[in-house]
């Protein structure tokens, strides 16, 4: 097959560069599962904006002493400043954030000094990305492949000129294009324990690593201190909203053992602590100190989840563990989301232009993802240049026996390494 553009990932960076795309230009959008089993879908809390003009000093100043201030300043900046831009599309799409009379009702989340964070109830991603996938499913230039998963990219010289993947059924084929944006989310798949869909396995970072395109901080990978303990395949996320609204984390004895706003990767750690201190697999998160009615307009899901697992948060405290989270580090772009490698591009939590720096403020990925799709859109469409012809490699399915496996292994290695450097 051949394309203009090929974007992998249908979650909300690759839907929203794909918005963002001309219209005259023919791209083919693949993903691994289908169109909807994305962490864009599962995102509870909300997403970041700058409230007025005088908030810009505490919002940039909350994502740098969240990150250790080891953030990318300029990339902060553009974050901040093109948030509201980018609030206003979606509202134009018909994405719902709850409203307080005419204005947004704000909410906080944990290292936040302020409220910032639009929300619609506790199911915000959902609400962003069915809009932005409904959308794209409307336009005639947009072409949605569901479970074809990216094995491989094409390189013709220095440049990437499409992918390698295979279908539902194991067939392998490749999609010729002029660009190509990677735009796979986390790599929570890799971890025992983690709040992602287990498909997202960091396959774009394992493809990096194969092709030499650089990499950054692989090692800063965001723990969340609240997913509800008990067995299953992803863990059910707490949000860090529920804490912000005045939930507290006690003990065994019923003691609170810290203060719950503080950085994510510090609450975490905390409880690590007490859990080790008391031999328990587990803490406990109250949701007492909230009203009921709040719950239940604020957090309907999380309220309906786990009296299905047993616990009513109205009434007693939900037992809670740490597990993997959210990707800081990932495949290194600049300003434009362009990789080190010519004609590719990578956006959302795969991609890592140093937004977030060693530690992810709550409720600034969406509107990372958000805002540094549409700027790899951008910069593809000012510098469009139809690519030299080239022929769909023949392709030897051996090549890829086992790649999976191979591929985390190779993923969780060079993170391994990458943490050794830092220590
Ligand atoms: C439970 C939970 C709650 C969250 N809450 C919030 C929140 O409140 N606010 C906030 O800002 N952020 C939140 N986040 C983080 C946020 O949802 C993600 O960082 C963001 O949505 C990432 O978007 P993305 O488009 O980069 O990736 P995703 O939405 O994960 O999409 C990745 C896409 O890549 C595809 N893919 C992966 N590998 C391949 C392959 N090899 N071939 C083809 N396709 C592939 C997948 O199928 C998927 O379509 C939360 C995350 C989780 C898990």
């Amino acid at each position: 097959m051949k394309t203009d553009i090929v974007i992998v990932g249908s979650g909300a960076a690759g839907l929203f560069c794909a918005l963002h795309l001309p219209k005259e230009k023919q791209i083919v959008i693949v993903t691994k599962d289908v169109a909807k089993r994305s962490d864009s879908y599962l995102a509870q809390g909300g997403i970041c904006v700058l409230k007025d003009e005088e908030d810009y000093p505490s919002f940039y100043e909350d994502t740098m002493r969240a990150g250790h201030y080891e953030n990318n300043p300029q990339s902060v900046d553009v974050m901040i400043n093109s948030s509201r831009a980018v609030i206003d599309e979606l509202v134009s799409i018909g994405v719902r954030f709850e409203r307080d009379g005419e204005g947004f009702a704000y909410t906080k989340e944990g290292a936040h000094s302020k409220p910032r964070i639009l929300f619609h109830e506790d199911r915000t991603g959902k609400e962003i990305t069915s809009h932005l996938l409904e959308r794209a499913r409307e336009r005639e230039n947009i072409t949605i492949i569901e479970k074809f998963t990216m094995v491989d990219i094409i390189v013709d010289g220095d440049a990437c000129r499409g992918i390698i993947g295979h279908d539902g059924e194991g067939k392998y084929s490749s999609i010729v294009a002029d660009y190509t944006v990677f735009a796979t989310g986390g790599i929570g798949g890799l971890f025992e324990h983690s709040t992602n869909y287990r498909h997202l396995t960091g396959d774009a970072l394992a493809i990096a690593l194969k092709h030499q395109i650089a990499l950054q901080n692989i090692d800063y990978i965001q723990i969340h201190p609240t997913t509800l303990y008990g067995n299953r395949e992803r863990e059910f996320l707490i949000s860090e909203s529920v804490r912000g609204e005045g939930a507290i984390l006690l003990n065994g004895k019923g003691e609170r053992f810290v203060d719950e706003l503080l950085p994510r990767d510090v609450v975490a750690q905390a409880i690590y602590r007490e859990m080790e201190k008391e031999g328990s697999k587990h803490v406990w998160l109250s949701m007492k100190p909230i009203p009921e009615q709040v719950i239940k307009t604020h957090f309907p899901h999380i309220l309906r989840h786990c009296l299905e697992e047993g616990y009513d948060v109205t009434k007693e405290p939900i037992p809670v563990v740490p597990s993997q989270h959210y990707f800081m580090g990932g495949i290194k772009v600049d300003e434009h989301s362009k990789t080190s490698m010519e004609r590719l591009y990578a956006v959302g939590e795969t991609a890592c232009n140093g937004v977030h720096g060693r530690n992810r403020l709550a409720s600034n990925s969406l509107l990372e993802s958000l805002v540094f799709a549409k700027r790899a859109a951008k910069h593809v469409a000012e510098n469009y240049q139809a690519g030299n012809p080239v022929h769909a490699p023949d392709i030897d399915a051996k090549t890829y026996e086992n790649y999976q496996e191979k591929y985390k292994t190779a993923v969780l290695a060079a993170i391994e390494k990458e943490r050794n450097s830092h220590e």
